[in-house]
């Protein structure tokens, strides 16, 4: 019936969008497996101190690989998650594999002020179930509340701005710190900074790629500067050459992640790189 119904249909559905619904479909069919499949895992990009070009963090990336569909990216994953309800199951795991990644670390290096940082999507934050997580996935782990960062993005505050400050709070109180990810491509960026209290500015990378030569573009300079005023912790993201890195470096942004430093490594390669052990090239010399 569905077939006959759907003939003279056809026309009005072009060939791309009968594919993309297709997709989505598939899509939706293997997320609901992904977890339980043991398809998910996190990699580590480093966050690199501009000063002595020493790691003092790590950033928790969600990766998925579909023995059917291949490796699909998390900015078209995440939201069909959130579609599908699943996505508080995955914040969860994420949390947990995310904070007994960074205590073991820890522990290892002897102690550093290592910090580890969260990815956590709108729909994550509007969920009750949040600050039981992290409490959970902290308890479980022991790694301490100030070392790990949850990064929320300014789109994530846009829906319900007053009860998203209420969650902010409430995670605050628990120690944990709060960044402001792809900080100055929202709304109001401006008006954010005073409703809520982040910690760390994640300036994002569509900012940094404007560094292209010995002059700070005003824009960036404005940003490093609007973070020193009020006290904020300030990460560059996406740095990618030597000249950018160095002109951060001079505007005292502290922080940097990006290509030049490292990618998105898997947990061995950053524990390796952190760890200090020989790289495997060097030590079958
Ligand atoms: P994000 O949090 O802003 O992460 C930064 C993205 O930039 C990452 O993409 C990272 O791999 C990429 N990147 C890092 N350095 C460079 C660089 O030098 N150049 C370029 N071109 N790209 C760089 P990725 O891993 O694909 O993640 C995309 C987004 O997916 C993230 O953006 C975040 O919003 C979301 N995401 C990732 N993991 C999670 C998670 O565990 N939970 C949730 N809710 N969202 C996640
Ligand atoms: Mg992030
Ligand atoms: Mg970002
Ligand atoms: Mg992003």
């Amino acid at each position: 019936a569905a077939k006959s119904a759907g003939r003279g249909r056809v026309v009005v559905f072009d060939p791309s969008m009968r594919a993309a619904v297709v997709e989505r479909r598939e899509l939706e069919r293997e997320l609901q497996g992904a977890l339980a499949g043991g398809q998910l895992r996190l990699v580590y990009q480093p966050v690199v101190g501009l000063a002595g070009s020493t790691v003092v963090g790590f950033e928790a990336l969600l990766r998925w690989s579909s023995p059917t569909l291949g490796p699909i990216s998390p900015d078209r994953f995440v939201p069909v998650a959130e579609d599908l309800d699943l996505i508080g199951e995955i914040g969860a795991w994420v949390l947990r594999e995310a904070c007994a990644t960074a205590a073991e670390w820890r522990r290892r290096s002897g102690g550093s002020e290592l910090t580890m940082a969260v990815n956590v999507s709108a729909v994550q934050l509007a969920s009750p179930d949040l600050v039981g997580q992290i409490t959970e996935a902290l308890a479980a782990s022991g790694l301490p509340a100030s070392a790990l960062i949850l990064e929320v993005t300014e789109t994530a505050l846009v829906r319900d701005p007053d009860g998203a400050a209420e969650r902010l709070a409430a995670l605050r109180a628990l120690g944990v710190r709060l960044a402001l990810d792809d900080f100055g491509t929202g709304y109001s960026s401006l008006s954010y900074l005073r409703q809520f209290t982040v910690d760390v500015l994640k300036i994002d990378r569509s900012f940094i790629s404007t560094i292209q030569s010995d002059e700070l573009p005003p824009i960036v300079r404005g940003l490093i500067d609007l973070g020193r005023t009020l006290d904020l912790e300030i990460v560059a993201e996406g740095v990618e050459t030597a000249v950018q890195r160095d002109q951060l470096a001079a505007a005292r942004c502290e922080l940097a992640q990006g290509y030049l430093f490292a990618p998105p490594l898997e947990a061995d390669e950053a524990a390796r790189l952190l760890l200090g052990s020989p790289p495997l090239a060097a030590a079958a010399r």
